[in-house]
């Protein structure tokens, strides 16, 4: 039988290790892994000599149309931007108040029309109308749930108003109830803090502040504590997503001992910038904060503690960010997220190839979507991410996919480039540029035991 495709002569990423050989497909999925110089029939080969072959890049935290397109108008900007980025699978959050489960529907239909990666969705958790459409929400292959702690009062995000300790306990035993397992991931910043810190500001016309001087650490951790004690009492598993704090990685530790099964995420934004980047373009919750926090979550990430990475893609425009109080909070990152984990991590020494394969694996552990994503194994989709750790570019907005108009890494060389991008058998992306269809699927989470 002839292979589909093979990919050849690359250095093939384990989470175990570094081997040489060629990876087969047939049907999107990988259908045979050879020893480096087998023999066999392919209709068609793509050549990887010294290039490492990583398992599809999954981005858990990703906001199409934040804050203001229409889904549709940036599902492909953001799925074009993830595929030339090396991102095969993103994890969109579904924000829709009035009803998640219209919101999934309505997302799920759009996306299989108009991605150019697969994906599968996280709900946002706002009212007690939205904890009862929990159940349903699992059944239709969505089994993690954001409750968005600090956007409450003069920070909330309309139309959704501010969830307070109530819609976190029954929103945490809701979930907890699921089998398989669901998940609820917390934004941890404590926003009373906050309030108090603005008015003080404020007060004393004070204009030389960071935004991370109004959301100091200390905030993001007693947030992290509260969500683990909650997390305790109602026996619901936990994700902290973009941690940002160098103080983070012990309270996972802390909250693991006690038992809590609980998963930190960070964002390459919290490991490779501070806060003396652009106060007002780079303005983003949680802050960004100091190089010491960047080493403590490098750390976090090499030994375990923190399991997963995402971008929190959240596609900005420029003109929301003129001034320091009112400008919206975000910026795009899908993109950049590997380039600037393999320029600041791997070619630095700080991060191994094998971890960000074992990352990656973690990260489709956690939302139910291995053994179909994040791996490379016999049977598991072909979603091939194929990197060249010598390639230098120079990041320019301009030339990024998404739809916002500036980027956070404006400027900066980074060492260290998805060159070719396959999603379920299909080269999408080569060199960084779009070469594919919009064929993406949405990928329930835990399918094979839902038997969707
Ligand atoms: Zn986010």
């Amino acid at each position: 039988m002839a292979h589909d495709l093979v990919v050849k002569n690359g250095k093939i990423v384990y989470p175990w290790g570094i081997v040489e050989g060629d990876i087969a497909v047939n049907d999107g999925r990988i259908s045979v892994i050879y020893e480096k110089g087998s023999t066999y029939d392919a209709k068609e080969t793509v050549d990887a000599s010294g290039l490492h072959v990583l398992p599809g890049l999954i981005d858990t935290h990703v906001h199409i149309g934040w804050p203001d397109w229409p889904f549709e108008e940036d599902l492909g900007p953001t799925t074009k931007a993830a595929a030339a980025g090396g991102v095969t699978t993103v994890l969109n959050y579904v924000m829709a108040p009035e009803s998640l489960v219209k919101g999934i529907e309505e997302q799920k239909h759009k996306f299989e029309r108009g991605s150019y990666v697969d994906g599968c969705f996280h709900g946002m958790i706002f009212s007690e109308k939205n904890i009862e459409e929990i159940p349903e929400a699992a059944q239709m292959g969505v089994r993690s749930f954001k409750f968005f702690l600090p956007y409450r009062g003069s920070e909330a995000v309309p139309p959704a108003v501010g969830i307070d300790d109530g819609i976190l306990y029954t929103g945490f035993k809701k979930i907890a109830e699921l089998n398989p397992k669901g998940r609820a991931l917390c934004h941890c910043e404590n926003i009373e803090v906050f309030f108090k810190l603005k008015d003080e500001f404020l007060k004393q016309h004070r204009e030389d502040i960071d935004w991370h001087d109004t959301r100091p650490n200390f905030s993001e951790v007693e947030s992290i504590r509260r969500v683990a004690f909650f997390a305790k009492e109602t026996g619901c598993p936990v994700y902290i997503v973009h941690m940002s704090v160098k103080e983070g990685p012990e309270e996972i530790r802390r909250a693991r001992a006690e038992g809590v099964d609980i998963t930190g995420e960070t964002c390459p934004q919290y490991l490779t910038l501070t806060k003396r980047a652009d106060r007002i373009l780079s303005k983003v919750n949680p802050p960004l904060r100091d190089t010491e926090d960047n080493e403590s979550l490098w750390q976090g990430l090499n030994d375990g503690t923190l399991s997963c990475l995402g971008s929190d893609h959240a596609p900005c425009a420029k003109k929301h960010k003129t001034e320091f109080w009112s400008a919206v909070v975000g910026f795009a990152g899908v993109q950049t997220m590997l380039p600037a984990v393999l320029s600041e991590g791997v070619n630095k020494g700080r991060l191994t190839l094998e971890k960000l394969a074992e990352i990656t694996l973690n990260n489709a552990r956690t939302f139910g979507l291995h053994p179909r994503k994040g791996v490379l194994s016999v049977g598991a989709d072909a979603d091939l991410t194929i990197v060249d750790l010598n390639k230098t570019v120079q990041i320019k907005a301009q030339n990024l996919y998404h739809i916002s108009d500036f980027t956070p890494f404006e400027d900066m060389s980074l060492k260290g480039n998805a060159v070719l991008t396959m999603v379920r058998g299909q080269v999408v992306a080569k060199e960084g540029k779009i070469v594919g269809r919009p064929t993406g699927k949405f990928i329930p989470a835990y399918q094979q035991e839902l038997g969707l």
